[in-house]
């Protein structure tokens, strides 16, 4: 078996779509990036990149190529899924969470489950999202932008 960590942050930007856990997520401004800037897939992908041994998603999906500005993330990480099949890991669990001050994203958790798991081809029930506050501090708390952290459990397929 093997553990993998990730964490990712990105920055507010007016203008841009809020995309989180790929839902899209009424809001007043979305996170800056290359890509779709989500930020919670993002740490997702370094956490399983980090189990396979495999780099890290700079590597994988640099952001100085063009074939990677605006993609989804979700597509981002269907091929790593893509990845641990060929090298034969399966995934046995994962947990992330989700650092941001607003907006709520309680009501959008079973959406960003679901598309996950549909993603890496796992039970939503092997997919953990959660999220929380930093009461103000650092940041996040200040609302300049929103992070994420990941762990996952892999196993030989
Ligand atoms: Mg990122």
């Amino acid at each position: 078996m093997r553990i993998g960590l990730g964490y990712d942050m990105h920055a507010f930007q007016q203008g841009r779509a809020l995309v989180l856990g790929g839902v899209t997520i009424p809001s007043e401004s979305g996170l800056a990036g290359h890509s779709d800037a989500d930020v919670l897939v993002h740490a997702l992908m370094d956490a399983l990149l980090g189990a396979m041994r495999s780099g890290d998603i700079g590597e994988h999906f640099p952001d100085t190529d063009p074939a990677f500005a605006g993609v989804s993330s979700l597509d981002l990480l269907a091929h790593v899924a893509e990845l641990m099949m060929r090298e034969g890991w399966k995934l046995i669990d994962a947990d992330t969470v989700l650092v941001m001050e607003s907006p709520k994203v309680a009501p959008f958790r079973a959406e960003m489950r679901a598309n996950i798991a549909c993603r890496l081809g796992v039970d939503v029930d092997r997919i953990g999202v959660k999220a929380t506050t930093t009461e103000g501090l650092d940041a996040t708390g200040r609302g300049e932008g929103a992070a994420a952290h990941a762990v996952v459990l892999l196993d030989r397929a």
